[in-house]
């Protein structure tokens, strides 16, 4: 037990220095993880604010840098100057702090157009005073002379031409219409067309595109702007239905907004300046960097989608991917990316006045437990549980020996026991006798008679039971010596049930019946009459009251059998296959004091094996026994 509990403190050793080291395992993959994340995180952020110096200080092409934010979505770039936007980049933006500023074209055409249209009411004039300027190349003229044609076409009844005239001015998308962006006031304008026609489904489709295209930032609008129209087309739209708005752009306007106020506001607006600020707005939270010199504000923000989809993808080390999960918390502890909420123990911290980031980086494993143990470990406790095994095998052995061994002692004295009071019987009754013959104390000469015959019967007692000891030795040194020769079984029982009936003298009958004519069979006769001695003599021994044992030969294929049956104490179940054990006694036996050594069948089911034969025993307590011996008969015979 003691060994086995320390194999098995052993194995629990092994499997919780496996757990701790594998503990230590994950969390220095993380810190690297994290560490790595960190300094992408930081490179990413010195890029693009070394990008945004150099459009704010106004060297190099400020649309070209402004394209090449445009690379992923979520985040916006805008580059403003007091008067308003001058480019942006990126995600587009629903609005923007002051869209770019605008001065009306104008044209002596327009003067007189907007003569013949306000002042005549003659639409048509006004359209043939409008109609060569067209096609200008001066995207501004064009776009105030189609707005006007418009304008005129629907005044003039022709809703047609009105409205492939909005679809020309639309195409124009940036350029001033009328204060709008060309493709603002043409989609509001084939709008207003189609109300005042009463073509609801229509409207309802223009306005549902209006929408989308003013909530995706199509066109750069002030928020007043943003606001008026999409109120509008909200209208035409009228109860079909909620509109869902883009929550992350209108984040992002928001924080660009704030940004430009800021910039508006303070001092720093006169001198370069740069920041980083997490924002939150009332649609989400947003990272805002700026680098402003005195006449521009260079911003670009980034939402949680960039954040998430952009950065954080990139910044996840090869290799560590399934199991370090990242997220950033800003200065309340509050995510903005990822979640936080899992046990501190799988977490690695990155605090933001460390790293001179924005947030606080979190490095967090995912997979908390391993499907098992390391290689290592599975070595170790497959060598634990073998010595276990080997422990428990080798115990078990030495005790199955010892136990035998014990067994074979307890017999042997048993039958010494046996073996010394088989001895003394005859030898008292030969010695009683031979003292009262010696001083001539019998009188009769019958009687005399009947002493010698006593000492003759008790003597060769005794020379049996010395044979029979001397023989079972020699079998044990050597093995036995056979003579086998031809033997007929009949008169060979017969001799020896006569024999057996002569010397067992208190009147125990044998009744012999053999069935049928018995082929020859190959034996040792002197050892095979042993056999058959040793069977009826037990048959006699242990039939205390029914005084009679049947013997029956009969022939059966290849095999003579010969059945002993008796009518005596029987044999329990669970001691019929030892009883042909050497020494082995049944427990009746012993207990009721009936002579034996325990080597009677042992000896007789060697010779019945040496003969090609088998023993067996059907036997019922109480009822009575029956030996069968089976016997080869003689080929050729
Ligand atoms: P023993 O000298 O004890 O008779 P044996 O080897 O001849 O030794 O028999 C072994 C045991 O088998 C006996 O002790 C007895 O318990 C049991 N036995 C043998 N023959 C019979 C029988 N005919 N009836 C009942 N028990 C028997």
């Amino acid at each position: 037990m003691l060994p086995l509990a320390g194999l098995a403190w052993l194995a629990w050793a092994i499997v919780e220095q496996d757990r701790v080291s594998e503990h230590t395992r994950i969390a220095e993959r993380r810190e690297q993880a994290l560490g790595v994340a960190t300094a992408s995180l930081q490179r990413t952020l010195a890029e693009i604010e070394e990008r945004l110096t150099v459009v704010a200080s106004g060297t190099g092409d400020v649309r070209a840098e402004a394209g090449t934010f445009a690379k992923r979505s979520g985040a916006a770039f805008a580059v403003l100057e007091r008067r308003g936007l001058i480019t942006r980049g990126g995600t587009f933006l629903p609005f923007y702090p002051a869209s770019a500023a605008t001065e009306l074209p104008s044209s002596p055409v327009f003067v007189r157009a907007d003569q013949e249209e306000f002042t005549k009411h003659d639409p048509a004039a006004a359209i043939a005073v409008l109609q060569p300027l067209a096609h200008s190349q001066d995207l501004g003229i064009r776009a105030g002379v189609l707005l006007r044609m418009a304008r005129n076409h629907r005044k003039s009844g022709d809703t047609l031409r009105a409205l492939a005239t909005y679809d020309a001015l639309a195409a124009l998308e940036e350029a001033p219409a009328g204060g709008l962006p060309a493709g603002l006031a043409a989609r509001q304008g084939r709008a207003l067309l189609l109300e005042a026609d009463g073509r609801t489904k229509d409207l309802r489709r223009e306005a549902a595109t209006l929408l989308l295209d003013l909530d995706e930032g199509r066109w750069p609008l002030t928020r007043q702007t943003y606001d008026f129209a999409r109120t509008q087309a909200l209208g035409w739209i009228g109860g079909a239905g909620p509109i869902a708005r883009a929550s992350d752009r209108l984040a992002l306007a928001d924080a660009v907004d704030g940004a430009w106020r800021i910039w508006l506001t303070s001092l720093a607006a006169a001198a370069s300046d740069r920041q980083r600020r997490l924002v939150r707005t009332a649609y989400g939270s947003a990272l805002v960097l700026t680098r402003t010199s005195p006449g521009r504000l260079a911003v670009l923000v980034a939402g949680q989608r960039f954040l998430q989809d952009g950065w954080l993808a990139d910044v996840r080390p090869p290799g560590t991917d399934t199991d370090v999960d990242f997220a950033l918390t800003d200065g309340d502890g509050e995510p903005v990316i990822g979640r936080t909420d899992g046990p501190v123990a799988l977490q690695s911290v990155r605090t933001a006045s460390l790293t001179s980031l924005p947030w606080t980086v979190h490095a967090i494993t995912t997979r908390s437990s391993r499907s098992g143990l390391s290689r290592t470990a599975q070595l170790s406790l497959a060598a634990v549980a073998l010595t276990a095994l080997m422990l428990v095998l080798s115990a078990y052995l030495i005790s199955r020996a010892l136990a035998r061994e014990l067994s074979v002692a307890a017999l042997q004295s048993d039958f010494v026991a046996a073996v010394s009071h088989e001895f003394r019987s005859p030898l008292t009754t030969i010695r009683q006798l031979s003292e009262l013959l010696t001083r001539g104390r019998v009188s009769s000469d019958d009687r005399r008679q009947q002493f010698y015959e006593t000492l003759l019967r008790e003597s060769e007692r005794l020379h049996r039971l010395i044979e029979s000891l001397l023989d079972f030795g020699r079998m044990e040194a050597r093995g036995a010596e056979y003579r086998f020769d031809r033997l007929d079984p009949e008169p060979f029982l017969r001799e020896v049930v006569i024999d057996f009936q002569q010397q067992i003298a208190d009147g125990f009958v044998v009744d012999l019946r053999v069935r049928g004519p018995l082929p020859p069979i190959r034996a040792d006769r002197g050892s095979l009459s042993r056999v058959l001695w040793n069977l009826l003599d037990n048959a006699a021994k242990y039939s205390p009251e029914h005084r009679a044992v049947q013997v029956d030969v009969e022939r059966s294929g290849a095999h003579v059998l010969v059945h002993v049956r008796d009518q005596g104490i029987g044999i329990p179940p669970h001691e019929q296959a030892s009883i042909f054990d050497k020494f082995v006694r049944g427990a009746h036996a012993r207990l009721a004091s009936i002579k034996g050594t325990g080597l009677g069948l042992a000896m007789a089911s060697r010779i019945v094996e040496a003969h090609g034969g088998t023993i067996k025993v059907e036997s019922r307590v109480g009822v009575g026994s029956t030996f069968t011996v089976l016997l080869p008969i003689m080929e050729h015979g």
